[in-house]
């Protein structure tokens, strides 16, 4: 087969589609793969670094998209890419269809099997291709917390890890899923004091059980989400149910009772946010807002941030599938169940049920 890599033109968006170490992966079972010349560039991956793992650089997008059977990209196709898509081919990518009437009718009129990174799911639930990306934004949001903490960019002017004879923080972490128990790991690395709050009591029992006493846990109620909000340094919101808006768990008036240069982080935001005052998505190049006092991050990518990291962990959790497609093909790669589930397109038919609700199409 060919696998072909065009550079991602979506703003702001650094990350490629395949490492060196895939190239290699896949032209060692005798596939080829073309890469557009500097895609890799926004990650910190030269040209020759691709040459020398067995890739053909390919001047633009077109040579891409025209020659290749599977093409492999970060994000969804843009409009100036639409005419670049061929029949039957393989498009294997974050979609997010739900929420792209026009992309999902190209895809559906040029009979492109359109694989969602984002709906690829095992038999116990997990999203192989989510996840990574939660373990970033968690880690993410401790550091970038602790930055805003500092006097200099708004914050109360207090250390994450205290010192000896000076309290550390408290870092109040909402949701301990994939990003709360990563930004709960950093955080505690950091010295800080951690109080992690879930639904879910299985969750905080596996947690306890990982960390002791390092980590205070909480069932998740308003009684306790009022009583941790109020004295967080740092407050992280990190809650999912999936496939619907995230709850708002944090009013206006719990907010209002933090302390003055206290930071928010939303990593939900994506979601909608689950803290009221969470009203508006942010950008890298201005991530934060203040509102009673207190400093709001909420950035919707946050991993854009990290494009390198964001990048090889992206490629480790896409490769196997990757792998799975171009040996066996259309339709043999699908008898993988999970990979089946990205299945959002089919030649002309819409395949997952869930984008098909949300567009109000026939699936
Ligand atoms: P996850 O499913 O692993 O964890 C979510 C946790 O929230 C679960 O443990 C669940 O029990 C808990 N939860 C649900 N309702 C709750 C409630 N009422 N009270 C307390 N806990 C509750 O999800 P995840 O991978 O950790 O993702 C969390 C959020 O972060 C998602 O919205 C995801 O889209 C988002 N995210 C954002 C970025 C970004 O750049 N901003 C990046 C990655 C992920």
């Amino acid at each position: 087969m060919i696998i072909g890599v065009p550079k991602e033109i979506k703003p702001y968006e650094d990350r490629v589609a395949v490492t060196p170490a895939g190239v290699l992966a896949l032209t060692a079972e005798g596939h080829k793969v073309l890469i557009e010349a500097g895609a890799g560039l926004g990650s910190g991956i030269t040209d020759e670094a691709y040459a020398a793992a067995g890739a053909v650089l390919v001047d633009g997008p077109a040579e891409v998209f025209g020659h290749a059977d599977i093409i492999m990209k970060v994000k969804e196709p843009l409009p100036q890419e639409y005419n670049l898509l061929r029949e039957d081919q393989i498009l294997f990518a974050y979609l997010h269809l739900a929420s792209e009437p026009e992309l999902t009718e190209v895809l559906l009129e040029k009979k492109v099997v359109a694989v969602a990174y984002e709906t690829i799911q095992l038999d116990n639930g997990v999203l192989p291709l989510l996840t990574p990306m939660s373990e970033i934004a968690g880690r993410m949001a401790v550091q970038v917390g602790a930055h805003y903490l500092e006097k200099p960019y708004g914050g109360k002017g207090i250390l994450l890890g205290g010192v000896p004879g000076v309290p550390p923080a408290d870092v109040v972490i909402i949701g301990a899923g994939t990003v709360g128990t990563s930004a709960a790991r950093v955080a505690m690395g950091m010295g800080a004091q951690v109080t992690i709050i879930d639904k879910n009591l299985d969750r905080l029992r596996y947690l306890d059980e990982l960390y002791g006493g390092r980590i205070k846990t909480l069932a998740s109620n308003q009684f306790n989400i009022e009583m941790s909000v109020r004295y967080a340094d740092l407050l992280i919101g990190a809650v999912l149910v999936v496939g619907a808006k995230a709850p708002k768990l944090v009013t206006v008036e719990m907010v209002k009772q933090m302390k003055q240069g206290s930071v928010i982080v939303d990593v939900a935001v994506d979601q909608g946010g689950s803290i009221e005052t969470v009203d508006r998505v942010t950008v890298h190049s201005d991530p934060v807002y203040e509102k009673y006092g207190v400093i709001h991050y909420a950035v919707d990518n946050m991993p854009g941030a990290v494009a390198r990291t964001s990048t090889f962990a992206l490629t480790n959790a896409t490769l196997p599938y990757a792998l799975e497609l171009a040996n066996r093909g259309c339709p043999r790669a699908f008898t993988n169940r999970a990979l089946a589930r990205g299945v959002n397109t089919y030649k002309g038919k819409l395949t997952c049920r869930a984008v098909g609700e949300s567009l109000n199409m026939e699936c």
